[in-house]
């Protein structure tokens, strides 16, 4: 499958990690859109939250597990937890991810 963030998983394509383990990996997004912008993904190849099931699901636990020691090492304690789903939801890149943003006032949800 052409999924660039399943390559990114793989280590096929190179990033800017900031946390991996077995199940998940967190990178820095290429085009940040605040100070801290990390992008947390499952390694297996979900398309969206529109894949979650009750079979599934546990990565999706596990990737909220990590997101507090992520925020942490980044030195962030307030942040926002982002999922698009769906093209006229600002997805473009159609493997499940989860942007982490902070470093700023964040502002209401636009
Ligand atoms: P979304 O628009 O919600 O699907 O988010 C996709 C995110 O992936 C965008 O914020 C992009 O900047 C980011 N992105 C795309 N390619 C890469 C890459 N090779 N490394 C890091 N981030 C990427
Ligand atoms: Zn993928």
């Amino acid at each position: 499958m052409d999924c660039i963030f399943c390559k990114i998983a793989a280590g096929e394509i190179p990033s800017n990690k900031v946390y991996e383990d077995e199940l998940v990996l967190a990178f820095y997004d290429i085009e940040p859109k605040a100070p801290v912008h990390v992008l947390i993904i499952p390694k297996t190849h979900l398309a969206g939250a529109r894949d979650v099931t009750a079979d599934n699901s546990a990565v999706v636990a596990h990737v909220f597990e990590v997101i507090p020691a992520v925020a942490a090492k980044l030195g962030v304690t307030d942040y926002r937890i982002v999922t698009n789903n769906g093209a006229d939801a600002g997805q473009t890149v159609d493997h499940l991810h989860f942007h982490l943003l902070g470093g700023r006032v964040l502002g209401e949800m636009g």
